[in-house]
């Protein structure tokens, strides 16, 4: 197994460190969370990533981008999860969807969607699966005939016809909506789900707008379809019932969730780093305390965590790309059960952590370590809660 990063691996890590310092500071992004819910999102900013190659870095060349590999963009949402949290789960969401349309995108859906991320700085998209009556469900998947998922769509000549109802949404103003839906009322959701690219104005959709522990950037909302048309070429991969088996059978598609856990880490590791540098400035007791065992100790258990979760984010990864590579299909997504219940564990122990030696200021409303602690606080859930993903991977073993 070889970890060494190539001179452009570490260029890509480096470039990514130098733009957020010098285009954004704590200041910056608490000035944008602190704005009302539509109003949020960075344009400026993104302009600017997409002059640099940020925003079409999982583009493939074929349409312009820089088509990176699936252990490059890891790398890119590890630094961008740690340079500009607020800001990763947009990128990480929509270079993901580049691996995913690379991978099982029809020619026509590839070529609109990869034409528009070129041409259109602030082109983003947003991702619906969740149900009132529908959370954890997809993540096993609960696999009874007809049981879970309700949204559902019907193909009427050349359109879907969407109707359901979607809840806790990113990106509800998004340019497209990933949207998982139904296209079968009665079999098992993993023979009948499908993906619907839903273009922003669709009509029929209204939206609900959600606030949460959390100011997020995207704006967040229920999705309301009511006869929703979208026209027939959106659905991905251009097969009814497909959206399950499509990522199941492609390695790459399947695995670009890891960015998702790489932007995680990275933020860890910037909570780390804060904690560190207050720790090591701040005088109690005629000392920093950092010097005083029990600091000490937390900050190690820190670290000790980031670098666990870090080792073995790499080496799915490697495994993975290995065997595509090789053609065999890796057959098991036990490491992603894994290494997700360990990213919430990490994430409970470094906002405990950083509370803890922040003590009164990691609570104090307006700064940029509360705002950090009550970000990886509020996502213990995402992707399953770390007990969920242990019953997940014991089901596997
Ligand atoms: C800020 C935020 C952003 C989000 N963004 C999006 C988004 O962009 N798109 C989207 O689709 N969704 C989004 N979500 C929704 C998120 O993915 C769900 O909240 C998550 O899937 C959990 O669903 P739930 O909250 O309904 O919990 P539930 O599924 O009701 O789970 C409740 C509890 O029961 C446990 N549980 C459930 N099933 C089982 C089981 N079979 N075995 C053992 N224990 C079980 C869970 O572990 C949990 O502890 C977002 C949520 C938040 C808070």
């Amino acid at each position: 197994m070889d970890f060494d990063l190539t001179e452009g691996q570490k260029a890509l890590v480096t470039l990514i460190k130098d733009f957020f310092k010098r285009e954004t500071s704590p200041e910056f992004w608490l000035e944008l969370v602190a704005r009302d819910p539509m109003e949020r999102m960075p344009w400026d900013l993104m302009k600017k990533m997409h002059e640099v190659g940020l925003a079409t870095l999982a583009v493939p060349k074929n349409w312009g981008g820089e088509g990176v590999d699936l252990f490059t963009l890891m790398l890119a949402a590890e630094a961008l999860g740690q340079y500009a949290p607020p800001l990763f789960p947009i990128y990480q969401h929509d270079w993901r969807t580049c691996v995913i349309l690379n991978e099982v995108g029809t020619e026509e859906q590839k070529d609109e969607i990869f034409t528009r991320i070129m041409k259109e700085p602030t082109f983003y998209m947003g991702s619906s699966t969740t149900e009132p009556d529908y959370g954890h469900d997809p993540l096993l998947p609960y696999d009874e005939p007809g049981a879970g998922m309700k949204t559902f769509a019907y193909r009427d000549g050349d359109e879907y016809v969407i109707n359901g109802e979607k809840c806790f949404s990113c990106g509800v103003d998004a340019d497209i909506l990933y949207l998982s839906l139904r296209t079968d009322k009665y079999k098992p959701l993993s023979q009948s789900m499908s993906t619907i690219l839903v273009p922003k104005g669709t009509p029929g959709c209204s939206v609900r707008i959600n606030e949460w522990l959390v100011e997020h950037l995207r704006p967040n909302g229920d999705i309301i379809f009511d006869n929703a048309r979208v026209p027939a070429r959106y659905l991905l991969g251009g097969e009814d019932n497909t959206g399950f088996t499509m990522i199941r059978d492609h390695p790459r598609a399947a695995a670009s969730i890891f960015l998702w856990l790489a932007a995680q880490i990275g933020t860890s590791q910037l909570i780390y780093e804060l904690t560190l540098e207050y720790a090591q400035t701040r005088v109690q007791g005629g000392k920093p305390i950092i010097e005083h065992p029990t600091i000490g100790v937390k900050m190690v258990e820190m670290l000790t965590k980031i670098e666990q979760a870090r080792l073995l984010l790499y080496k799915a990864l490697w495994e993975i790309e290995q065997a595509t590579k090789a053609g065999n299909l890796p057959t098991s997504p036990l490491g992603f059960s894994l290494l997700n219940a360990m990213v919430h564990d990490l994430h409970a122990l470094v906002a405990l952590s950083a509370m803890d030696i922040f003590s009164g200021r990691a609570v104090m409303k307006g700064t940029y370590i509360e705002w950090l602690v009550r970000y990886v606080l509020e996502d213990l859930h995402g992707g399953g809660t770390a007990t969920f993903n242990r019953i997940k991977a014991s089901q596997m073993l």
